[in-house]
């Protein structure tokens, strides 16, 4: 058994390019889910040719309701709902050969990064582990290794593919687009886009399994420093012990390992979220 973890995000999707396109109260929303689990599906049928069996799929955008299931290619399983623990990894374990990061953007800041954000779009301005900053690949990939999984594949626009690689290395990328700023893209058509994923994800496989691509590691001790776009919400995660106020945007938790910060960078960003809402 070959077992493939995809974490699939939505503003690289086939066909995406403005805001409207990845939310659910719009009337573009369907189109670019069944354009979604169509990429998700030209990512399962490369890895099979290149040797995958199995294949685990966490939703990893808002509401992490967004893949329709009853197109979803049969050898995967989903986790589908948004209280997850590991959030946009939800499922990651020691038991894959291979992560494969699709329909993921850039981090928030990137120049013409299509959708470019970090996590939470209207909270999050920066996010720096052992002070340099990570967009979701590298908070994500950063996961995986913890867990000794390599990532292998990225699917998006040419700039997460970019930040992709200058992270993690030489890694298969898909681009299905190239951005020209943050509402722009010039788009490749499905019939296109897909057979590029079966590729690159067939290649992906390949050379994981001739252990071409290592992990990413980021070895303990960790610590998170997180700026925010408000102030509001900043002092009362400090209500937890474990998180310093590093001032009225900004704040710091830390782990022995990998695992340990990540939990209390998560846990962290949903406190002042729901802070930011008025939800508590
Ligand atoms: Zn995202």
């Amino acid at each position: 058994m070959v077992k493939v973890f995809i974490s699939a995000d939505m503003e690289g999707a086939t066909g995406v390019a403005v805001g409207a396109h990845v939310g659910s109260d719009s009337s573009d929303y369907g189109r670019m889910r069944k354009l979604l689990t169509a990429d998700i599906n030209a990512a399962i049928r490369g890895a099979m040719a290149g040797g995958a069996t199995d294949f685990v799929v966490t939703d990893a955008h808002g509401k992490m309701t967004n893949i329709l299931i009853e197109d979803l290619d049969r050898h995967a399983r989903l986790f589908s709902g948004s209280n997850k623990p590991f959030a946009q990894m939800e499922g990651i374990g020691p038991e894959y050969a291979a992560a494969f990061f699709v329909a993921y953007h850039a981090r928030e800041g990137t120049e013409d990064g299509l959708l470019n954000h970090t996590l939470l779009g209207n909270t999050v301005y920066e996010i720096r582990c052992n002070g340099r900053p990570f967009g979701e690949t590298g908070i994500n990939a950063a996961l995986a290794g913890h867990f000794g999984v390599p990532v292998c594949l990225v699917t998006g626009d040419d700039k997460v593919a970019g930040e992709a690689r200058e992270l993690l290395g030489d890694i298969e990328a898909a681009q299905v687009k190239t951005s020209s700023e943050r509402l722009v893209a010039n788009l490749l058509p499905p019939a296109a886009s897909s057979e590029l994923i079966a590729a690159r994800a067939q290649a992906a496989v390949e050379r994981a399994g001739r252990g071409e691509i290592k992990p990413f590691q980021v070895p303990g001790p960790v610590q998170f420093e997180i700026d925010f776009k408000s102030t509001a919400g900043v002092k009362m995660a400090c209500l937890f012990p474990t998180v310093e106020y590093l001032g009225s945007k900004s704040l710091r938790v830390r782990g022995d390992d990998y695992l340990a910060a990540f939990r209390q960078m998560w846990g962290t960003l949903i406190m002042v979220r729901a802070c930011q809402s008025g939800a508590i």
